[in-house]
Parts: structure tokens; C-alpha cells; sequence
């Protein structure tokens, strides 16, 4: 409905506002993300707090919005890993199964995106389609407009890959390999969202205001909170995300969505 409006004012020459989406337009995605502890391996355990994750995920959405697309946080779950003796972070390419062997069974769904974090690893970050992978210690080189620190980044560039994306060697784009660039061109963001729409896991800004309305509506104030909570970390002046803001307030629920233990 929106699309033809947003061809006639996609801007030329691969810039981008970032307030070129109407909330209508905008993607929103759960995010479960892992913060892997190991007792026997210093090399997985992971040192990231909760208070971490709230500020990577808020730059994360920063980045993204730029393609009208947003992460909200599903649960956050801090767990043992699993098989940490065959886990060795040596050469690259060697290590993925073990790697993925690190996930705990109980916390794996296939109806959202699973975002582990853990102390060391050849590569700074990595994506398998049932997980990505995302290593503390990451670094990368400063390019100019690049983003203020690895983390947020490398998890923007593997959500990237999860969008279908590809890399592509320019300093300040998001998908250059080791760079703290961020930029999307506009055939990445119109790849990125086609992506988007094959998940049935994705849903629409205004499906999901619509959900929490009802809920709103029938005194289901808890619940309605929780998906407007969705909603209200969308980094941009949105009416509907003040609505949000407002009901959240309103159905008194503490600001948080980690739902798992
Ligand atoms: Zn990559």
C-alpha cells in the first residue's frame, strides 16, 4: 500500500534518512537472545549483563530502522552451555558444529531468531540459519560515520545475513567484513525487507498495534502491555509508539520483556 509512495521518495544515490519509514511500514521481529555461561570454559563464558543487551539491541535497532526494520526482545535467557570439552576456539572454519553444540535444548524454537553471546571465537560474529553467533571480545576497524562500539554492530551485520544479505566491501556499509560501518543501500533495504515478509514469525507494525488494541480494549491490560512493549522501543517520534509508551505506563507493567528465566 505504502510501496508506491516509497519508490517515489526513495532517495538517489544509496542515501538514506533514517525516518524514510512511516510506522506502518515497519517490520517488527522477536530476538531470544542467549547469554552462554560455561564453568569449565572461560573461553565461552560470556562477562555481557542484561544491561548490555538493552543498550546493544537499542543500537541494533538503531541501525536497522534505517530499513524499517526492528528487534524487540522475545526473552532473554542466561544458561550453561552444553558440550563446552569439544569446544575449542582455534582455527577458523573448524569449530562450527561444536559451536552450535553449545545450545542448550530446552531454549531452541524455530519461530524467532536465536542471538547467542559468548566470550571467544575465530570470527567476531557468525550466522547459521537456526542461530547467530556473537563473540564479547569482538573488534573492528573504524571507518568514518562508523558506529561507536563492535557489539551492536557485528549483531546488525549477522541479522544482516539472516535478511538474506551478502557481503559487500565497502568501509561504511554494514555487511563489509570487520568494519564498524552501518550503511544500507537501497537495494540491500528493499532485499532485506522481502526477506522480512518470508518469515511468518515477522509481523507488521500496524498488525501487532492492532492485537495489543484489542487486548487494550478488553481490559487485558498485561498482556496488552507485553505487545506494546514491542512496539515502544522503536527508535523514532512515532505517534502510535507514544501510544504504546502511554499504555505500558498505563497497564503498570515494569518496562521488561524477559518473559524466561
Ligand atoms: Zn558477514
Amino acid at each position: 500500500m505504502a510501496l508506491a509512495g516509497l519508490i517515489l521518495i526513495a532517495p538517489a544515490h544509496g542515501q538514506t534518512s533514517t525516518n524514510r519509514f512511516a510506522f506502518d511500514d515497519f517490520f517488527l521481529s522477536p530476538v531470544r537472545v542467549h547469554l552462554l555461561s560455561a564453568k569449565d570454559s572461560p573461553a565461552i563464558h560470556t562477562t555481557l549483563r542484561e544491561e548490555d543487551i538493552t543498550r546493544i539491541l537499542q543500537k541494533v535497532n538503531n541501525v536497522w530502522s534505517q530499513a524499517g526494520l526492528h528487534f524487540y526482545l522475545e526473552s532473554l535467557v542466561r544458561e550453561e552451555a552444553q558440550g563446552q570439552e569439544s569446544y575449542t576456539p582455534a582455527a577458523e572454519g573448524t569449530y562450527h558444529l561444536a559451536l552450535l553444540g553449545l545450545r542448550p535444548m530446552e531454549s531452541r524454537s524455530t519461530n524467532l531468531f536465536h542471538i547467542y553471546y559468548l566470550r571467544e571465537m575465530p570470527n567476531n560474529g557468525i550466522y547459521f540459519p537456526a542461530a547467530l553467533f556473537v563473540k564479547d571480545t569482538a573488534s573492528l576497524r573504524k571507518v568514518e560515520g562508523g558506529i561507536d562500539e563492535p557489539l551492536p554492530r557485528v549483531t546488525s551485520h549477522e541479522l544482516g545475513h539472516a535478511f538474506s544479505l551478502s557481503h559487500r566491501q565497502d568501509n561504511t556499509n554494514l555487511m563489509a567484513s570487520g568494519t564498524t560501518g552501518t550503511r544500507l543501500n537501497e537495494a540491500e533495504i528493499s532485499q532485506a525487507r522481502q526477506a522480512a515478509r518470508k518469515f511468518n514469525w515477522v509481523q507488521t507494525a500496524p498488525d501487532l498495534m492492532e492485537k495489543a488494541d484489542a487486548l487494550f480494549r478488553e481490559g487485558k491490560l498485561t498482556n496488552a502491555a507485553i505487545l506494546y512493549s514491542r512496539v515502544a522501543m522503536i527508535p523514532l517520534g512515532f505517534e502510535q509508539v507514544k501510544l504504546a509508551k502511554k499504555r505500558m505506563a498505563q497497564a503498570a507493567l515494569p518496562h521488561s520483556n524477559s518473559l524466561a528465566k
